[in-house]
């Protein structure tokens, strides 16, 4: 690398950039320049002659592979690129199309996503519920993530089952039958779920030494992002991936290990050391990214956690403005107060991507989603769905539209899908059917109509029927009351179905109820959904150029590594942040100050800490501040109140 480029590096990273062949931590605090360190590595390794293909560079999100890429564009020219770069999983699936005859594993396999895979479980416990009606068997979400941490945490299932699930101890020989069902399914289908694509690659390693050769050849150099969240699996493949040339250069934090849910190990860094005790170790700590007065908040919050490696971070930056802490009484103000500041933040000229607004949980954004699109400001959501393109939504959304319109095929699909043996086949018939039909929603329950379905799935079809015709009466009753729908939508049926269905039906039920509460009263069931349809027209697949018009809206989990401007977190109140499901024990609880810690690093200069007294699902109820906003104490923040009629 030239000396232009090293001179873009502290004392502390160019060390690390330049460090000797085999292992490497770099073992550092937010903002410190990790990934910096880790692009420049490249770049190094690139202009001491070795080929980009010879690298292996493995990233936590596409978007981070992304932009290192560009990174490395600007620093080699625009035809240097490394052509084995992205997620573990991005690879993995690669690999396995390369080579995956070698185990067995034959071409033209498809991809299953978690959804289809929790509906190919649903199917199979289903049966076996059928075969044994007496088995309280749990979801099938909460089933295909017990066999997806056995995976992930190279743990036999029943061990999985121990511990994170003991009371379901007795059920464990059925859970074992379902899982075979589920991997003999999976290869009668030829199909593959997003865990084969780790377990498979390991499988490459272990059982086909000639591929292990081969792999460890190609892959030269193994550089690899947020190590601290990498899982056991995975851990196991990069140790096996560099075991003849030990070239493995990690970076991480272990104050922002945030995935332990999904089975992420710690350990793999903690350890580190001791597996390669010839490794270089690295500490940076000077951090870039944010003023002093952001970075003391941080330093204060992570100090609190027992279990971490104690690290050191300052702020090079001149001294700046105190982050700031509004107070405000419900969620529709918080909406309000942070519309109208992005609003008048535009208007002075900043960039709108350079504004993101984070939280601890999906459903906590909706007020905002809705206020931002009145306001007519776009945003973009970087994680997951928007808040209307969730299932459980969208099942809500699809009965109130055929209320509205009964020849709306989209919405049928997804209702004929909830009924009990309604399989894709006597679905596609009854669509069929439906769209020739004079009046579907009553055509539904006609006997004549019946016969097009096999016996066992009439009931559930005339029960559709049935529901139907209730809801028509409610709103004949009350035709501007959309709430009242909703209310009973999920009184007849829906809410057994979400318990049935999912593994997390509580907060589904309540994103339900967060929604029934955004609707004003006295509202047209036809302008409501006109307006929700607008608003989803935003939610298509952006270009970079689009987002770069946009306000950014991130649950914290997604934001890892990323950094804006002014960011703002939202309802810092207990029981949302620290999340109530996850303030049980102490391990849960530093694993929720880690999150915070993540969120509160990813600003620059403006950091606005939201905190409305009434928060949660539903209609929200009365809730004391974050507990870590008293870890920070009120001498580090501005403290301020907002009123909405001020505005
Ligand atoms: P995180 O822990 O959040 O992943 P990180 O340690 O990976 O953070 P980077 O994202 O690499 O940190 O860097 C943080 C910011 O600091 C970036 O904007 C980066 O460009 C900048 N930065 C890092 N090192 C330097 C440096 N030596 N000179 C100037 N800016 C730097
Ligand atoms: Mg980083």
């Amino acid at each position: 690398m030239s000396h232009p480029a090293l001179s873009d590096l502290n004392e502390e990273q160019a060390p690390a950039v330049l460090a000797p062949d085999g292992p490497a931590l770099v073992l550092a605090g937010a903002g410190s320049g990790k990934t910096r360190v880790l692009t420049y590595r490249a770049a190094h390794l690139l202009s001491r002659g070795v080929p980009a293909p010879r690298i292996l560079l493995l990233t936590f999100t596409k978007k981070a592979s992304r932009v290192m890429q560009e990174r490395l564009t600007g620093l080699m020219g625009p035809t240097f690129f490394i052509p084995w770069a992205g997620t573990f999983h991005h690879v993995g699936y690669r690999l396995i199309r390369e080579f995956g005859h070698r185990i067995g594993v034959e071409g033209g396999r498809t991809l299953l996503d978690r959804e289809d895979q929790r509906d190919l479980v649903k199917e199979i416990r289903d049966a076996v519920v059928g075969e044994d009606p007496g088995e309280e068997l749990p979801p099938a979400a909460a089933i295909a993530g017990y066999l997806s941490l056995s995976a992930n945490l190279l743990l036999p299932l029943p061990a999985v089952i121990r511990r994170r699930a003991p009371w379901l101890g007795h059920l464990e020989k059925t859970i074992e039958a379902i899982a075979r069902r589920y991997r003999e399914e999976k290869a009668a289908q030829r199909v593959l779920d997003f865990d084969d694509l780790l377990v498979l690659w390991l499988r490459l390693l272990e059982e086909s030494p000639e591929t292990a050769e081969l792999l460890r050849d190609r892959f030269r150099h193994v550089l690899v992002d947020e190590y601290q969240d990498t899982n056991p699996l995975q851990g196991k493949i990069l140790d096996l991936l560099v075991a003849s040339h030990k070239n493995l250069f990690v970076v991480g934090d272990d104050s922002q290990s945030i995935y332990s849910f999904r089975g992420a190990a710690i350990d793999n860094i903690l350890s580190f050391q001791e597996r390669y005790p010839e490794a270089g170790v690295y500490r940076l700590e000077k951090n870039y990214r944010s003023t002093p007065n952001i970075l003391s908040v941080a330093n204060r919050i992570i100090e609190q956690n027992s279990r971490q490696i104690p690290k050191t971070l300052y702020s090079p930056l001149p001294e700046a403005d105190h982050p700031t802490l509004v107070r405000m009484y419900s969620d529709q103000d918080q909406a309000r107060y942070i519309t109208t500041r992005i609003r008048r933040a535009l208007d002075r000229g900043q960039e709108p991507s350079e504004i993101a607004v984070l939280y601890r949980a999906h459903y906590v954004s909706l007020s905002l989603q809705l206020s931002l699109s009145r306001a007519g400001i776009p945003f973009h959501l970087t994680s997951g769905l928007k808040f209307f393109e969730q299932a459980h939504i969208k099942d809500i959304l699809s009965w109130l539209r055929l209320l509205e319109n009964d020849r709306d095929a989209m919405a049928w699909r997804r209702i004929l899908r909830m009924v009990p043996r309604v399989g894709r086949k006597t679905a596609e018939k009854i669509e069929a059917l439906l769209s020739r039909a004079e009046a579907p929603r009553k055509a539904l329950g006609d006997p004549a109509f019946l016969k097009a379905a096999p016996a066992s799935a009439r009931p559930g079809i005339a029960g559709i029927a049935e529901r139907f015709s209730q809801l028509a009466e409610r709103r004949e009753k009350n035709p501007r009351d959309v709430m009242d729908l909703v209310g009973t939508i999920l009184a007849t049926g829906y809410h057994d179905y979400l318990y049935e269905t999912f593994e997390d039906p509580e907060s589904r039920e309540e994103d339900i109820l967060s929604f029934a509460a955004q609707i004003p009263p006295e509202t047209d069931l036809a302008d409501f959904m006109a307006e929700l349809a607008l608003l989803e027209a935003g939610g298509e697949e952006l270009s970079q150029e689009e987002q770069k018009n946009r306000v950014v809206l991130s649950t914290v989990h997604q934001a890892k590594g990323l950094e804006w401007d002014t960011v703002y977190l939202l309802s810092l109140a207990e029981g949302v942040f620290p999340s109530s499901r996850s303030a049980e024990t102490d391990e849960e609880i530093e694993e929720e100050r880690r999150l915070f810690y993540v969120a509160v690093t990813r600003a620059r200069h403006d950091l606005v800490l939201c905190v409305p007294q009434v928060v949660g699902r539903g209609f929200g109820s009365p809730a004391p501040p974050s507990r870590f906003l008293g870890e920070i104490g009120e001498d580090r923040l501005t403290v301020t109140v907002y009123n909405s009629w001020e505005d």
